[in-house]
């Protein structure tokens, strides 16, 4: 079961971020799954183990964008 994501930013997208609370795995190493597809990029996006993988995976397609 997968969920197209919309409106990330590129790192969201290329799942190098939590899609979530915008963590960078590049940088900043912490357990992390997938929660779906990026419809711009057609990636797996991912979100840090817990917390937000639980909001990413209860919520649908995120609207309004948090952080803008
Ligand atoms: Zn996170």
């Amino acid at each position: 079961m997968s969920t197209t994501f919309t409106g990330f930013s590129p790192v969201q997208a290329d799942g190098l971020a939590c899609v979530i609370c915008h963590r960078d795995y590049l940088t900043d190493t912490h357990p992390s799954r997938p929660v779906g597809i990026a419809d711009a990029t057609g990636s797996q996006v991912f979100a840090c183990t817990g917390g937000c993988h639980a909001i990413a995976t209860t919520t649908t397609t995120p609207e309004g964008g948090e952080n803008r």
